[in-house]
């Protein structure tokens, strides 16, 4: 059975107080639990203080991004080796947000694929499509794209430390969430991708979290479809008392 992912992406928001009471908090209400995992991706400049409040705890920390490129002259950039060496368990990679406003293509959510596995990170691998796209029928086709472009050339025996993340463009931070079957819909199609460029045990074990708009109230429904396996949350992990009953969505 594939264990519950749930991942906080605090995107720029918090100042290093409130970042590392979050924290503080999010330790105390996870506590030892092993039956999820959880991981919280801070901005850069808080990595630190929230991965030394996190020292004692299951939680994993996460970059919200990387860099494409090794080292070097690139102003303002964030290396994969600058992260594992800071101590950091996983990165986020093709965040709707880095392709739409940013322009990241998937050529370059490859190359920060490669970077992240080459140096031991875990990655969220994020896909999904715009309303436009939803509306014209595309949605295959772009995660299709996003998902086969941003593995291409990752071996299988790297899949286990890949996650993918369905987030539909429309339904991140709207407030509006795909119903369970469209998201069910979606997810079972990727995991099919999966076993079609590997095989169906990667495939089977392949979290494939959900993201958008999930909260306290909607989380139970997205985690009772099948292919559903965790799910990446904004706006809601902001809040330990929104976040932890996400996390706790068994209990
Ligand atoms: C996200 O940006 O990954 C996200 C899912 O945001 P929200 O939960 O706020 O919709």
């Amino acid at each position: 059975m594939r264990k519950p992912y749930l991942a906080g992406n605090w995107k720029m928001n918090l100042d290093r107080r409130s970042a590392i009471e979050l924290a503080i908090a999010l330790r105390e209400g996870v506590g030892e639990r092993t039956d999820v995992d959880v991981g919280v991706a801070p901005p850069f400049v808080y990595l630190d203080a929230v991965l030394q409040a996190l020292d004692s705890s299951p939680i994993w920390v996460g970059a919200q991004n990387v860099a494409d490129q090794d080292s070097g002259a690139f102003t303002g950039e964030i290396s994969a080796a600058m992260l594992a060496d800071l101590g950091v368990d996983f990165t986020i990679i093709g965040h709707s947000e880095r392709r739409h406003v940013y322009g990241e293509t998937d050529d370059q959510v490859n190359t920060k694929v490669h970077r992240a596995l080459e140096v031991g990170l875990e990655v969220i691998l994020c896909v999904g499509e715009t309303l436009e796209e939803r509306e014209a029928k595309s949605t295959e086709k772009v995660v299709r794209t996003h998902l086969t472009r941003g593995l291409e050339g990752v071996s299988a025996d790297d899949m286990d430390r890949v996650t993918i993340a369905y987030e539909p463009v429309w339904a991140i931070g709207t407030g509006l969430t795909a119903t369970p079957e469209q998201a069910g819909e979606v997810h079972e199609y990727l995991r099919g991708l999966v076993s079609g460029l590997y095989d169906e045990g990667i495939a089977g074990k392949i979290r494939i979290q959900y993201g958008g708009s999930v909260k306290p109230g909607n989380v139970a429904e997205l985690m009772a479809v099948p292919d559903v396996d965790g799910a990446l949350v904004g706006g809601a992990s902001l809040q330990p008392e929104l976040f932890l009953p996400i996390v706790g969505f068994q209990d």
